[in-house]
C-alpha cells in the first residue's frame, strides 16, 4: 500500500518537500533528498530524477534504490527505453511487469533488473519535458491512479527544482537553433510586415506550490474566476464594436469554456489536494497536455490552446495582474515571438503597434490564427526553437504567407517593405471606393458577390465590403468551440442573429461538415486513416438524423417570417440529397404541426464537393433549388490530392484543362436546367480563378471577405466574350497549368488581377 493513496493525497508528502527545497543545500544534494522521501513515503524501493540535457538527452541525476554509480553516468537518448518515452510522449507510463515491456533498455549499470513494477511520469515545465521521476517495485504490481496522481503532482515540485538552473542551464533546454538568416515555419496568416522582437515568455512558475488552508485558496480562485470572466466580457464588448467579426465570436466561444465547470473542478480538487490556487492551475494545465494527445487530432490542440491561455489568465488574476501587457507596451513596430498565444492574448496587444506574429507552435485551424486572418496580421507558426532564435529588439520580417522569417533585413529590404504596405493601403483605400457599385463586367455581366462566413458572425460588414450576402455560413465552428451539443435554442439564437444582421441580404447555411479532422468530443467516432474521405459532413448527419435534426430545427425558427437557404456539404449521390431533404420536410410538418415559428420558405441545395455528382447532374439538378461549388474538396478529390499538405496543396488547381472542364459541364448543365449556381471554394475569391469561373459562365461567386475587392475590381475591367473565345481554344490543352495563358490574357487585356 502507498501512503499517498491515503484519503488526503499528497499532501503531506508535499509539505515534507517543501521544507526540503526552502532548506538549505546546494540543488543536487536536495534532489538526492527528495528522491529519497518520495521513495520512503510512496513505500517504493526506487526513486529517480533523470533531467534534460541538450540534444534530448535524459541523465540519471538522482536516485534511491538504484545503484548510486550511475548517476550522471546512465544517459537515454530521445525516446529510449521506458523513460524516454515518456519524455518523448510526455505522458506518464504505469506497468505491473516492465522488464518485460517492449520499450524496456536493459541498462545492467544501474541494477534495475529486479524491479518488476514501474511508473514514472514527465516532469513538464512551460509545457516542455524537462525529465521524468520513476518510482520502481520487486513485486509486479500496478499502480494505482491516486498513486499516479500523487506521483504528477510530487512531480511539479521536482519539475521547480530541476527548473532552477542549478542542475541543468536552462539554456540547455532552449538551445538556440542557430542564428541562420531565414527561419521557416509554417503559414498561418498571410501578409508581409517587419518590426522590432518582442518575445513573450511563459509566466514564471508559481512561487507557491503548497497551501496549508484549501478554504482561502479556493477562496482566492473564486475571485480569479470572477475576474477573469469580467476581462472576458469587457474584451468581448470592445471586440464586438469594430472591424471584423470573427474575434468578437472566437471570444464568444472561448468564454463558453470560461464557463466550463469541469475545469474549474479539476483546479478545486487540486486545491484540496494541498496545492496553492496557482500550483494548482498549472497542474491542471500540465494534466490537460498529457491528456489529451496534441498529436492527435487538430480539434483538441486547439482546445488545449484555448485552456492554456485561459489557465494563463487565470494565473494572472491570482498574481493581482488586471490587465495583461499592451504590446510590451514599448513603442515603435513590434513583432510578437512566443511559444503560443491565445485568440484572446492577441486581441489584446495594441493593434496600432503589433506587425505580426512568429510562434513554436500554433496551427491554421487555431483560434489565434483565425484572429490574425481576420484582423490581417501576418503570423507564422511552427518555428522550431523560437524563443531561443530570436531577441527582443532586434529586427526581423515575417512573410506569413510564405511561412517565412527574416533575421537582420538590410535598408534595402526594408524600403521595398514600406513601398508595398504603402501599395496595399492605397489598394484597400480603392476597394472601399467600389462597395456601392455592382460587379458588372465591361460587356454588361453581373456577377453576385457574396461572403463566406464562419462562427456565429455577425454580418455588419457586408455593406461596407460590397457584398451582396452570404454564400456559404459554415455552421460547424460555434459546435467545435462548443464543449457540448449546443442546443436548439442555442443553435436558434445564433442563425438568427446571422439573420438579423445580414438584413434581409441573402444567407446560405450550411448544415454541419464535422467528422474527419474537425471532430467534437461529445460526439465520439472512430479513428480514421482517411478522415477526409471518412464518416463527415452529411454523412454524419444521415446516420445521426437527430443531430441533423435539431439543426434543421433550429435553423426553421430562426428564419421564421423570412426565406431559409440550406445546403448539405459532402453529398456524394442524389439519394443522400433526398434523405437529407426528407428531414428538413419532416421538420417543417413537425413544425406546422406543433404550429411552433417556420421559415416561410425553404431553398434547399447540395455543395458538389465529390466528383461521383457530376455523373449524376440530371437526377441531381431534378431535385435541388441550387447548387454550390466547393472547390476546396471537389479539387482534393477530383485529383487524389490532399488539400492540407503542402506537397500537394498547390501541386494541382483549378486553372487546369480537367478542374475547368468540370467546372464548365457544371455551368453548362445548371444553365441548361435553370438551376442557380455559386462557386464558394476559396479558388473563387482568387482574382485570376475567379475570372476564369466567370468566363465559363459562373455568375455567382462566395469567397472570404478580404477578397471581395480585388474579386469585384478585376470582374469591372473585364469582358467576358474574348475570355470564353480563350477559354474554349484551350479545351483541349495538354499543358497541366493554365495559369499562364490566363495571365497573359488579363495582362494584355488590363484586367485587374
Ligand atoms: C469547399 O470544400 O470548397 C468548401 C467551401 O468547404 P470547406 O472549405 O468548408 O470544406
Ligand atoms: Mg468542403
Amino acid at each position: 500500500m502507498i501512503g499517498t493513496a491515503a484519503p488526503g493525497g499528497p499532501r503531506r508528502l508535499l509539505r515534507r518537500l517543501r521544507d526540503v527545497m526552502a532548506g538549505r543545500g546546494g540543488a543536487q544534494d536536495k534532489l538526492d533528498r527528495v528522491v529519497r522521501l518520495i521513495a520512503a513515503d510512496m513505500v517504493a524501493e526506487v526513486c529517480s530524477c533523470y533531467l534534460m540535457r541538450a540534444g534530448d538527452v535524459l541523465e540519471l541525476f538522482a536516485t534511491e534504490g538504484l545503484n548510486p554509480g550511475a548517476v550522471h553516468e546512465t544517459r537515454l537518448g530521445p525516446g529510449e527505453g521506458l523513460v524516454g518515452r515518456i519524455a518523448a510522449r510526455a505522458r506518464p507510463l504505469s506497468l505491473a511487469d516492465a522488464r518485460s515491456h517492449p520499450w524496456f533498455a536493459h541498462r545492467p549499470e544501474t541494477g534495475e533488473d529486479v524491479y518488476k513494477s514501474f511508473m514514472g511520469v514527465p516532469l513538464l515545465r512551460d509545457g516542455r519535458v524537462v525529465g521524468v521521476l520513476a518510482v520502481q517495485n520487486r513485486a509486479p504490481r500496478r499502480y494505482g491512479g491516486e498513486e499516479l496522481e500523487a506521483l504528477q503532482i510530487v512531480g511539479m515540485a521536482v519539475a521547480e527544482l530541476a527548473a532552477g538552473g542549478e542542475l541543468v542551464a536552462p539554456a540547455e533546454w532552449l538551445a538556440p537553433e542557430g542564428r541562420a538568416g531565414l527561419v521557416e515555419g509554417q503559414p498561418l496568416a498571410g501578409g508581409l510586415a517587419w518590426g522590432r522582437v518582442e518575445v513573450v515568455r511563459a509566466r514564471a512558475a508559481p512561487g507557491r506550490l503548497v497551501a496549508d488552508d484549501p478554504e482561502a485558496e479556493r477562496a482566492r480562485l473564486a475571485a480569479a474566476v470572477a475576474a477573469l470572466r469580467a476581462g472576458l466580457d469587457r474584451l468581448a464588448a470592445r471586440s464586438r464594436g469594430a472591424g471584423p467579426a470573427e474575434p468578437a465570436d472566437v471570444l464568444e466561444a472561448f468564454r463558453m469554456f470560461a464557463a466550463d465547470s469541469g475545469w474549474l473542478r479539476r483546479i478545486g480538487e487540486a486545491i484540496n489536494s494541498g496545492l496553492s490556487a496557482e500550483a494548482a492551475v498549472v497542474r491542471v494545465q500540465e494534466d490537460t497536455r498529457i491528456r489529451m494527445d496534441p498529436a492527435a487530432d487538430a480539434y483538441l490542440r486547439e482546445r488545449l490552446t484555448d485552456l492554456d491561455e485561459l489557465g494563463d489568465r487565470l494565473l494572472g488574476h491570482l498574481a493581482g495582474e488586471h490587465e495583461r501587457r499592451a504590446a510590451g507596451g514599448g513603442g515603435g513596430d513590434a513583432v510578437i515571438v512566443a511559444r503560443n498565444i491565445g485568440a484572446a492574448q492577441l486581441l489584446e496587444y495594441d493593434r496600432e503597434r503589433l506587425r505580426a506574429v512568429v510562434l513554436e507552435e500554433g496551427s491554421p485551424a487555431g483560434h489565434a490564427a483565425i484572429v490574425a486572418r481576420a484582423l490581417e496580421i501576418p503570423m507564422v507558426g511552427q518555428v522550431r526553437g523560437a524563443l531561443g532564435r530570436f531577441s527582443d529588439g532586434e529586427v526581423v520580417v515575417v512573410d506569413g504567407g510564405e511561412g517565412r522569417v527574416t533575421m537582420r533585413p538590410d535598408d534595402v529590404e526594408i524600403a521595398v517593405l514600406d513601398e508595398r504596405a504603402a501599395e496595399r493601403a492605397k489598394r484597400r483605400a480603392f476597394h472601399l471606393s467600389l462597395r456601392g457599385l455592382p460587379a458588372r463586367t465591361l460587356d454588361g455581366v453581373d456577377v453576385r458577390l457574396d461572403v463566406n462566413i464562419g462562427l456565429t458572425t455577425d454580418t455588419d460588414r457586408l455593406e461596407e465590403l460590397g457584398a451582396a450576402g452570404v454564400g456559404l455560413c459554415r455552421t460547424e465552428i460555434p459546435f467545435m468551440t462548443a464543449p457540448r451539443f449546443p442546443g436548439v435554442e442555442e443553435q436558434t439564437a445564433i442563425y438568427r442573429r446571422i439573420l438579423d444582421a445580414a438584413g434581409g441580404r441573402r444567407v446560405v447555411f450550411r448544415t454541419l461538415d464535422i467528422g474527419g479532422d474537425k471532430r467534437l468530443p461529445y460526439l465520439p467516432a472512430a479513428a480514421e486513416e482517411n478522415p477526409a474521405m471518412g464518416w463527415r459532413a452529411i454523412r454524419v448527419g444521415l446516420d445521426r438524423p437527430a443531430v441533423l435534426r435539431r439543426q434543421l430545427r433550429a435553423l426553421l425558427r430562426a428564419a421564421a417570417g423570412r426565406t431559409l437557404r440550406v445546403m448539405f456539404p459532402l453529398v456524394a449521390t442524389a439519394a443522400e440529397f433526398d434523405r437529407a431533404r426528407a428531414l428538413l420536410e419532416r421538420e417543417r410538418g413537425r413544425a406546422r404541426t406543433r404550429g411552433d415559428p417556420c421559415a416561410d420558405a425553404v431553398v434547399a441545395g447540395s455543395m458538389v464537393e465529390v466528383p461521383s455528382l457530376l455523373w449524376q447532374l440530371p437526377a441531381l439538378l431534378a431535385r435541388v433549388d441550387f447548387l454550390s461549388l466547393g472547390t476546396n474538396d471537389l479539387l482534393q478529390f477530383l485529383f487524389a490530392a490532399d488539400r492540407a499538405a503542402p506537397e500537394t496543396a498547390r501541386r494541382y488547381g483549378l486553372l487546369s484543362p480537367p478542374a475547368l472542364a468540370l467546372v464548365r459541364q457544371l455551368a453548362d448543365a445548371c444553365r441548361a436546367a435553370r438551376t442557380p449556381l455559386s462557386v464558394c471554394g476559396e479558388s473563387a475569391g482568387r482574382a485570376l480563378e475567379a475570372m476564369a469561373l466567370v468566363g465559363l459562365g459562373v455568375r455567382e461567386l462566395s469567397m472570404p471577405p478580404s477578397r471581395v475587392g480585388s474579386v469585384k475590381t478585376m470582374c469591372r475591367s473585364l469582358d467576358t466574350r474574348p475570355l470564353a473565345a480563350l477559354l474554349d481554344s484551350l479545351r483541349d490543352s495538354p499543358a497541366d497549368d493554365l495559369r499562364p495563358r490566363l495571365r497573359a490574357f488579363a495582362r494584355d487585356r488590363a484586367v485587374a488581377i
